[in-house]
């Protein structure tokens, strides 16, 4: 009995389980021709002061246009590209595509401040990532941020030299250092001290935990004082409601980013929104200028 049901439990797995690795295999496959013709592209989601509202930059978040998928998210292929040892030719890519559309924006008389990109850990690891993005990042007249998962630096108890060096180098050239999804890893505070970064981001879904529970909201509360006090700012994400909003502005996040604002979007629609911000902002200050 237990053996004719464990055979139709694996019948009935095996079909799923084919189709998944079939898709896996096709687009393991597809990967080094496609960014050969360019498929992968960036889409950018907006980050504002939680203060004034202004729009103090974007995050670039890579998408694949794949000619028989459709549009596919990073959870879709990433992981496969690190398999495979190309997430590093990818993140390369959307640094290269991410600089090309803020040039486009500022053609288009829209000024972004800064721009976030995600690296990998195989491309923080990558020697010719310091000179690569010297060779990218040529005018800098928009600020560069990389977002490093805390893992990324964590996982590995020892010391990775070549990581050390990378970040150094980027640091000296005026790049900034973003602790990505801090809190979701082990050992925040080691993560701290080890790579001292420049701002925090924050997953909304912690903070919206914490309010739940004092004790949670304390701690988060009292590590974010001490960041501040050491000058690290906090970014907030995944903030989806005004009552989010209210809820990160009170645990001290001076900047937020998150489908309450807009969610990512392609180049022509992120310009677009960035039009109708700087409209805003000017139907603002035409309305104060007015007053007597
Ligand atoms: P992340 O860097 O933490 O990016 C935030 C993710 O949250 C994005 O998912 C974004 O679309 C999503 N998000 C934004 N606002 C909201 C919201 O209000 N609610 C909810 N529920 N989600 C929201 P996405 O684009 O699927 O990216 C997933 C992850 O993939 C990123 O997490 C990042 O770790 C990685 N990733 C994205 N682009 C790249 C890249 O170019 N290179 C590398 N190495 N990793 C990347
Ligand atoms: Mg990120
Ligand atoms: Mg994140």
């Amino acid at each position: 009995e237990a053996k004719r049901n464990g055979r139709n439990q694996v019948c009935q797995i095996t079909p799923q389980i084919t189709k998944q690795m079939q898709i896996k295999r096709q687009i393991a496959a597809t990967i080094p021709g496609a960014l050969e013709r360019g498929e992968f592209t960036a889409y950018f989601q907006p980050q504002a002061d939680i203060e004034t509202g202004e729009i103090v930059g974007a995050e670039a978040l890579v998408r694949w246009h794949h000619p028989e998928c459709g549009l596919l998210k990073p959870a879709d292929f990433l992981d496969i590209a690190a398999e495979m040892g190309m997430i590093e030719d990818i993140d390369r890519q959307v640094l290269r595509i991410s600089l090309a559309a803020v040039d486009k924006f500022r053609a288009c008389g829209l000024h972004l401040p800064s721009i976030s990109v995600n690296i990998s850990g195989p491309r923080l690891m990558d020697p010719r990532l310091p000179e690569d993005v010297a060779n990218t990042w040529t005018d800098r007249r928009c600020g560069l941020s990389i977002e490093l998962l805390e893992t990324i630096y964590l996982d590995d108890r020892r010391e990775v030299p070549q990581i050390k060096e990378n970040l150094q180098q980027l640091r000296n050239m005026g790049v900034e250092i973003h602790s990505d999804d801090f809190g979701s890893g082990r050992a925040s505070i080691v993560g701290l001290l080890k790579v001292q970064p420049d701002r925090l981001k924050i997953e909304c879904r912690m903070i919206r935990a914490a309010l739940r529970d004092p004790h949670k909201s304390k701690v988060i509360a009292a590590i974010l004082e001490m960041t501040r006090a050491l000058g690290i700012a906090a970014t907030a994400e995944g903030v989806e409601s005004a009552k989010d909003i209210a809820a990160v502005r009170r645990i001290g996040c001076a900047y937020y980013q998150g489908n309450v604002l807009s969610p990512p979007l392609q180049q022509a629609a992120f310009i677009a929104f960035l039009s109708c911000q700087k409209m805003a902002t000017k139907t603002k200050t035409a309305g104060r200028d007015g007053l007597p």
